[in-house]
Parts: C-alpha cells; sequence; structure tokens
C-alpha cells in the first residue's frame, strides 16, 4: 500500500515551485517553498511536532496531558493536530486581530480557543502571553509551548526545512528569503543553508514595514503572523529566542500596500493561494531576485495559504476599507460592480 499510518507523517516534505516575477530572465530564478502543503495547513506543524517530541522525550508533557501556546493560529492549529493525533488536551490563545478562519480551524481540531483583545500591554494580566502563561500554571499536567524561546522551534527547521531545500535545488540555492514571527524559520532554515553551502548562502528577512525586525517603530501593521510590535518583554531590544541574528545577513521592509498586492497577483496570475505573509516573503523576493540577477537561485518560503484570510486579504470590502486598493484597477472593478 501506498498509505501512511498517521497525519503526524504528512508533515513537512513540502514541494517547490518556480515562481515567475516581473524582471522574467533579467532576474534571479525564484522558488518557492509551499508550506500550506503540508498536512496542518502551514510551515508551523513542522515545529509544533518537534516541540512536542522534545517535551515527551524530557518528561514536559505525559500521556494525558494538556498542551498550551500563545498564538497567531498557525501554531496553535499544528499544536492542536499533533494533541489531537496523540490525545493531549489543547488549549491555545490568540488575540483578536487572528483572522476568524483560523479561530474556526482550531475548534475544528478541538482545542479550546481563549481570545484576547489585540495590543494589551505586555504587563496586562489578559495579554495572550501572560494568559497562557497563568493557564499553563494553574492546569495540572500542562506543557506551555513557548515557541517564542523554545530552542527546539529552530532546530525544527534546521533538521527539517533546511536540509529539504538544499536537496531540492540539488545544493544550488544562493539566497533564502523568510519572514520573521519567532524567527524559528529563518533562524533553523537559515543556520542549515549557511552551513551546507559553506557560508555562501545569503539569508534575508521579510518583514512588515513597520515590524522591528527590520527597523520599524513597532506601530500596528496587518500582516499577521509576521514581523513583531515591542518585543513584549521589555522596550529594549530583546529579542526571542528563537531568532538568530547571526544567522540573517539583512532584514528587508515591506509594507502592507505591497505584501497584499503581490499576494493578490500571485493568486490570479499564478494560481499561488497564499498568506499575507507570503506575499511580504514574495515581495521582497523579488527585489532580491532583482538585484543577485541571472544565475542566481532565490528560494523564499511561503508560510501558508490564502484559503485562512478570504475574509481579509482576498475580500476587495476590506481592502478598500483600509484604502489598500487605491489606485489599483480593482477598485474601479469593484466601484462598477456596485
Ligand atoms: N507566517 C505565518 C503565516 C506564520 O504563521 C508564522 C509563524 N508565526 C510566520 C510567518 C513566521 O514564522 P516564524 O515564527 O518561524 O518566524
Amino acid at each position: 500500500m501506498d498509505a501512511h499510518e498517521s497525519v503526524l507523517d504528512l508533515i513537512g516534505r513540502t514541494p517547490l515551485v518556480r515562481v515567475r516575477m516581473p524582471d522574467g530572465d533579467a532576474g534571479a530564478a525564484v522558488y518557492a517553498k509551499l508550506e500550506y502543503l503540508s498536512v496542518g495547513g502551514s510551515v508551523k506543524d513542522r515545529i509544533a511536532a518537534h516541540m512536542v517530541r522534545r517535551a515527551e522525550a524530557d518528561g514536559l508533557l505525559r500521556p494525558g496531558g494538556t498542551i498550551v501556546e500563545a498564538t497567531s493560529g498557525n501554531t496553535g492549529i499544528g499544536l492542536a493536530l499533533v494533541a489531537a493525533e496523540q490525545g493531549y488536551r489543547s488549549v491555545v490563545v490568540v488575540s483578536d486581530r487572528v483572522s476568524g478562519e483560523k479561530t474556526a480551524t482550531l475548534r475544528a481540531l478541538g482545542a479550546e480557543v481563549v481570545i484576547r483583545p489585540a495590543g494589551l500591554p505586555r504587563e496586562h494580566p489578559d495579554h495572550p502571553v501572560n494568559t497562557a502563561a497563568r493557564l499553563a500554571a494553574t492546569t495540572p499536567g500542562a506543557w506551555l509551548a513557548d515557541q517564542y524561546d523554545n530552542p527546539a522551534n529552530p532546530e525544527a527547521h534546521y533538521l527539517s526545512t533546511g536540509p529539504e531545500i538544499w536537496r531540492q535545488t540539488d545544493g544550488r540555492v544562493t539566497h533564502l528569503v523568510s519572514c520573521i514571527g519567532t524567527g524559528g524559520t529563518i533562524s533553523g532554515t537559515g543556520r542549515y543553508l549557511k552551513e551546507a553551502s559553506g557560508g555562501s548562502v545569503q539569508v534575508i528577512g521579510a518583514d512588515p514595514a513597520s515590524s522591528v525586525y527590520g527597523g520599524g517603530d513597532g506601530s500596528p501593521y496587518f500582516i499577521e503572523a509576521a514581523g513583531h510590535f515591542r518585543h513584549p518583554d521589555t522596550l529594549a531590544d530583546t529579542w526571542p529566542k528563537s531568532y538568530h541574528q547571526d544567522v540573517v545577513d539583512r532584514v528587508l521592509p515591506v509594507t502592507d500596500r505591497d505584501a497584499l498586492l503581490t499576494l493578490r497577483q500571485v493568486a490570479r496570475e499564478q494560481g499561488l493561494l497564499v498568506g499575507g505573509s507570503s506575499g511580504t516573503a514574495l515581495a521582497a523576493a523579488r527585489r532580491v531576485a532583482a538585484e543577485a540577477g541571472p544565475g542566481a537561485l532565490v528560494v523564499v518560503i511561503l508560510p501558508d495559504s490564502g484559503r485562512q484570510y478570504l475574509s481579509k486579504y482576498f475580500d476587495d470590502t476590506w481592502m478598500l476599507r483600509l484604502g489598500f486598493l487605491d489606485g489599483d484597477p480593482d477598485r474601479s472593478r469593484v466601484a462598477d460592480a456596485a
């Protein structure tokens, strides 16, 4: 039989596909790693499974235990999926900025979802991170996954995403472009590719323009799950432990508008239905490809699917309300239809 015994066998091992760029042959070839084809629908399946394995091995999570996490959704979905398969309870704390599609998916997978208002100061007891820590501390048998500071997060990518890209490109990859949320994806994948290439692979972060990773002021933006507002713990430069700055050569800021118009374009013109952080990464990859020129091979990680954001980025009313379609031909189409 050509079959698998568990959904956990279907995590990762995602394909690479060529993405056409506006510069055509004048720029580098760009290949996208389609993380939405992992079984839980995002790049975060990898860390969910690996963090759980590590916690079990370390005796932090025992049979019948409860997995708790504060997340922008995808890590929670990965954890809920692993929990469902392995018989754990899962409790996921999200902010109300997270799309309805993601919270509905969490509930469908059996997670208990706790929703907190977005934008609360880190000291506030209801901040998602504080809420998750409190729930983990007060629930018997609970384990807090803590993706921001858990070394198993970047390690999952060092052990899977990096080797996959190296193998899939026959070692020809010259540039890696990835968003930075916790930093796990870019740090683990980037570290592996640097080591494998003898240091020659360039690692480039793609960051929402006002996020602090790329030097922004930390003011709010609309792309979910990528970038960082002011680090929760302090106003100083304290990054999550999952983010290894030494691996990242540079960080390119991308405006919400550029990210959103890019992702709507690749959906319509190339059949790639991907999420907001993928739009951010693709917009940065376009710049990297133009700079690097022919002969270079850019791999861009696309973390999740556009299906999780149909009510936001792909909804013309949402886009118009926030002014993102100003000057865009779609705008007149919507106006005509109205
Ligand atoms: N994009 C999406 C859609 C995500 O869910 C995440 C994870 N928060 C990221 C990007 C960023 O990945 P990482 O946390 O590994 O930096």
